[in-house]
């Protein structure tokens, strides 16, 4: 069946990374026919998260674990476990805060922006973002200023490629945090291979998007403190219900873990080089385009390829390049972050090898015409 002729939908390369607006990820054939094999069946959904609050704790060092709709729900509903607990008449009563801590605390430079601002997640449950620290620093004395205060739910620490300014120190953030006895949840919504790292920090709770490179169906996992983890399965009576896990999601997260734990890490590894390597060999001779090879900067072990345009060579700006690229058929999508400085950023994880090809092919084309 092809979906993208049946229903007249463009046919897209995403070289962009998880990236949700061209759908994030491609899951393997084996997730997808547990999730279709899991959509004409009933279960008892408390038992699916039992199942994969087990697989969770089987899979990672984490105490205990779950499943919301995705990560965007795990940041609204972590916030309100840290302001409920499992006090069902405070859970029924969200967003509103009527003797509840709800001042959230975050680095300014931890705002980020992943198709909705972080500030507004935190806003959904009710609490009260307060920022600290500048867009260059955020230090462990700035946090600690203001944890000191009344009516403290957490410290909210994010873990991305999006955060600005130098990095906040995450180990001595926990550590202070807990000296004033007060949770952190850690967003870590595209660092699922970063997880073990990020547990080690004894944050409370680590947020992941199993859609992005656990490469499940769209799913919020979380994981760590037994307690915490009960009180946002809990938020399901409340908020939580606007959030919740599905059963293809959940089974799917199984299916993708199992996939993971039966995967060889060395050759998936091997394979990204491959890739990168090839590309790099067929885009070198085109002139006024450098390519470089630059190693993911939170430490996950695969590259991404930097395309440097020169456009007084080519009499084209990565702006415009970019524009004719998500124009053209296919429709190939690149991270724009570096856009500014002619820099067009590609993730070549969930690509074959013609789909690299295809990426040549257009790139040299619109170059040639140019010319
Ligand atoms: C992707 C992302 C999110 C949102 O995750 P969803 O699962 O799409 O809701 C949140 N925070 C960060 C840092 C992200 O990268």
């Amino acid at each position: 069946m092809n979906l993208h002729k049946k229903y007249n939908l463009t046919n897209v390369i995403n070289a962009a990374g998880p990236y949700s607006p061209v759908g994030v990820s491609r899951s393997s054939k084996y997730v997808c026919e547990t999730v279709a094999t899991s959509l004409s069946e009933f279960f008892v959904i408390d038992e699916l998260q039992d199942r994969v609050n087990e697989a969770l704790c089987n899979f990672t060092t984490a105490e205990s674990g779950t499943i919301t709709h995705c990560s965007a729900s795990s940041i609204t509903l972590s916030i309100a476990a840290t302001m409920t607990g499992c006090d069902t008449d405070k859970i029924l009563a969200l967003p509103s805060i009527e003797n509840m801590s709800n001042r959230v605390i975050l680095p300014v430079g931890h705002v980020v922006n992943y198709g909705q601002s972080i500030i507004q997640a935190i806003k959904l449950s009710g609490a009260k973002p307060i920022l600290v620290g500048t867009e260059r620093q955020c230090t462990t004395s700035d946090i600690e200023k203001e944890l000191s205060k009344e009516k403290t739910a957490c410290l909210l620490l994010v873990s991305s490629r999006l955060t600005k300014g130098t990095l906040v120190d995450l180990v001595n953030a926990v550590k202070v945090a807990h000296n004033h006895n007060i949770p952190v949840i850690i967003d870590a919504a595209a660092q699922y291979m970063n997880i073990e790292k990020l547990l080690s920090t004894k944050a409370d709770l680590v947020l992941i998007s199993a859609q992005k490179y656990l490469a499940s169906p769209t799913a919020g996992v979380v994981v760590g403190n037994k307690e915490l983890v009960k009180a946002v399965r809990e938020q399901g009576k409340g908020i939580g219900r606007a959030m919740k896990a599905t059963k293809e999601s959940i089974c799917g997260v199984l299916a993708a873990i199992e996939d993971r734990k039966n995967s060889n890490d060395k050759k998936w590894i091997n394979t990204q080089k491959d890739k990168i390597i090839y590309f790099l060999q067929n885009i070198k001779n085109l002139s006024g385009v450098l390519a470089t090879e630059v190693p993911d900067s939170s430490g996950m072990p695969f590259s991404r390829v930097h395309l440097q345009i020169d456009p007084t060579v080519l009499k084209i700006d990565a702006a415009t390049l970019v524009d004719k690229l998500k124009k053209g058929s296919p429709s190939i999508w690149v991270t724009e972050s570096l856009i500014l400085k002619n820099v067009l950023i590609l993730e070549l994880v969930s690509l074959s090898i013609e789909e690299l090809k295809v990426i040549k092919v257009c790139i040299s084309n619109i170059l040639r015409k140019k010319l």
